[in-house]
């Protein structure tokens, strides 16, 4: 998917027709988040995969800003970007190019600047910010739940490790039903496989 991605980031400059891959991209996104939650954003979504296989290893790894993680920032990030988008369509409208162009133009904007959050922090902070990714945690909401077997749990916090989007699993443990009720999980199992206990499941 990474390289799929390559191709429309870079073909679409010549081509702007492909940056309707893009909406495609947002509708299923947000569509199987009604029945999946964010299953999506592990690695079929072509950005994430990018993220993943190519940008992953110049990243620090550091921590994902607590502020990225907030509602209300991410609310405020929604709208500047749904803002923009809108208006720019409304100027584009109806010359196809133009708007396929202007799909190219937002994918390379906001690609750059998940490059740069990956640099800084960690390869999925743009994870956070991104609308489909968000609308997708609002939607998905409850959806084929990550849960917690809190009898067998050692809290060795080896869940937290290896979660792509630094969620901490065992956290939830207390909670009832057991579920780990962050909605931001994209569902890739990594803690599942990884849990010395066999404590988490879907
Ligand atoms: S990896 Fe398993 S046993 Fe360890 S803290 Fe997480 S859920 Fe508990
Ligand atoms: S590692 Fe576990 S908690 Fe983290 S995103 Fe994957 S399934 Fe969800």
């Amino acid at each position: 998917m990474s390289l799929v991605f390559l191709g429309i980031l870079i073909g679409g400059w010549v081509y702007p027709l492909l940056g309707y891959f893009i909406p495609l991209c947002m509708f299923l996104g947000i569509g199987i988040s009604f029945f999946q939650g964010r299953k999506w954003c592990d690695w079929y979504c072509p950005r994430g995969s990018f993220y993943d296989a190519l940008v992953k290893p110049f990243s620090p790894k550091k921590q994902i800003p607590k502020l990225f993680k907030r509602q209300p920032f991410r609310i405020i990030v929604l709208a500047i970007l749904m803002s923009v988008m809108t208006t720019r369509l409304i100027f584009s409208w109806p010359n196809p190019y133009k708007i396929g162009a202007f799909f190219i133009l937002m994918l390379s904007v906001t690609t750059t600047l998940g490059i740069i959050l990956t640099l800084f922090f960690h390869q999925r902070t743009w994870c956070y910010l991104c609308p489909v990714g968000f609308l997708a945690n609002l939607a998905g909401r409850g959806k084929h739940p990550l849960k917690i077997d809190s009898s067998a749990c050692i809290d060795c916090k080896l869940c937290a490790k290896v979660c792509p989007m630094q969620i901490e699993p065992y956290k939830f443990k207390k909670e009832k039903p057991e579920i780990v009720q962050d909605w931001d999980c994209l569902k890739c199992k990594t803690c599942v496989i990884n849990c010395p206990k066999k404590a988490l499941k879907f």
